[in-house]
């Protein structure tokens, strides 16, 4: 079999769609994508297409590295993302070759269903509230919600208060029928990480997620040191070469890596073992569309150590188009009691609605997110 073309689509709300065409007629999609950055990553798809076309498919491995360590300059958000994505359709294209779902292909399930969560967004704690019962209506019993908005390298005790209040709302109405991770975003620094950590301590969330920017990761085991809530990290962390020292520092208990940012899912399955023999939990992190969901799912159903799965329904981002907008198969991805049973389907388990992606193509949003600024008029993390 050879790799005849890849073709890019770029599509609301904020997502890009790889399909790579072989000589045997078979087919597999990606989803290449970095969000706002999605005519980078596009520009680097087409240029490792140069070596990908005539290759055979079948090869994952030597292309992944081909893709890697061919060129002397390599790692970082945007090609790690191209690579993703690339990895992804090569992973479609082998199951649907052989007739199997990806997760045989990688010795088969370590379980039946895999643990899902909902974002909650607002800052109402009221409003909070009235999501998250909606959500657990449809069998969702674990969120996620923003810690803060811009916070200050050195922020007052009121700022703290703020965010703090928000939480104990929630905790207050609902107490123990709900769990919920609370996303720092990376805006929150080293400084006031800690004090705000331990004022959030008494609501028991699931875990804290990016503490302090990932670069800022040598942080991460005094963090931990500091408070009894698990911290999580890794949506910006691009290989094995970055988690790895990450897991050598430690403080980390959950790692996150994005199966559309990270090398794809040579790369995360990788990730997700190094991560198992650190006792570390595994929770990819996925905003973004249904191809990358299908990845990370492929991944979580042989990774022992998968404990929760991001997914975008009904996130604030996806504003003209939802995450099965351009699914075919839209039955294997329902949501039972909080969890998406093993995908059936050969390949990543996806079906693409190609004319869908086609016409969304046409009108594609170029997505960016917004520039905030502190009072003083200096930018801050969004
Ligand atoms: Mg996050």
């Amino acid at each position: 079999m050879k790799i005849t073309r890849l073709t890019t689509y770029r599509v609301a709300p904020r997502w890009m769609f790889l399909k790579v065409e072989t000589d045997e007629g078979i087919t597999g999609w990606g989803e290449p994508v970095l969000e706002g950055r999605a005519r980078t990553v596009e520009a680097a798809v087409q240029e490792f297409a140069e070596t990908l076309i005539g290759q055979d498919p079948m090869r994952i491995n030597d292309l992944w590295q081909t893709m890697y360590r061919g060129h002397f300059y390599r790692g970082g958000a945007i090609l790690m993302s191209a690579i993703a994505g690339i990895d992804q359709a090569l992973w479609d294209i082998k199951g649907k070759a052989l007739g199997v779902p990806v997760y045989q292909l990688l010795g088969g399930l370590v379980r039946d269903k895999m643990k899902v969560y909902s974002w909650v967004g607002g800052d109402r704690p009221a409003d909070i509230v009235a999501d998250m019962q909606r959500l657990m209506e449809g069998g969702f019993d674990t969120f996620k919600l923003n810690g803060t908005e811009e916070f200050g390298l050195l922020d007052t005790p009121r700022a703290i208060d703020t965010a703090v209040a928000k939480i104990a709302g929630v905790h207050d109405a609902l107490g123990t029928q709900v769990s919920f991770g609370i996303d720092f975003h990376g805006r929150v620094s080293a400084p006031m990480a800690k004090p705000l950590l331990k004022a959030l301590e008494p609501f028991r969330p699931l875990f804290v997620e990016e503490p302090v920017l990932a670069e800022q990761a040598e942080h991460y085991a005094r963090l931990a040191a500091s408070t009894s809530i698990p911290l999580a990290a890794g949506e910006r962390m691009y290989s094995r070469f970055e988690f790895k020292r990450v897991l050598e520092a430690g403080g980390i208990a959950i790692v996150q890596p994005d199966l559309s940012h990270a090398g794809g899912i040579t790369e995360c399955h990788k990730i997700a073992s190094m991560a198992e023999a650190y006792d570390v939990a595994f929770a990819p992190h996925c905003p973004l569309g249904p191809v990358a969901l299908a990845a990370c799912l492929q991944v979580d159903f042989v990774s022992h150590n998968a404990v929760l799965q991001e997914q975008s329904m009904g996130i604030h981002y996806n504003k003209g188009a939802e995450l099965l907008d351009y699914v075919i198969n839209k039955e294997d991805f329902r949501i039972a009691n909080g969890y998406i049973h093993a995908l059936p389907k050969p390949g990543l388990g996806v079906e693409v609605d190609e004319e869908r992606v086609i016409r969304a193509a046409k009108n594609a949003p170029d997505w960016h997110n917004p520039i905030w600024r502190h009072k003083d008029g200096s930018v801050a993390e969004w």
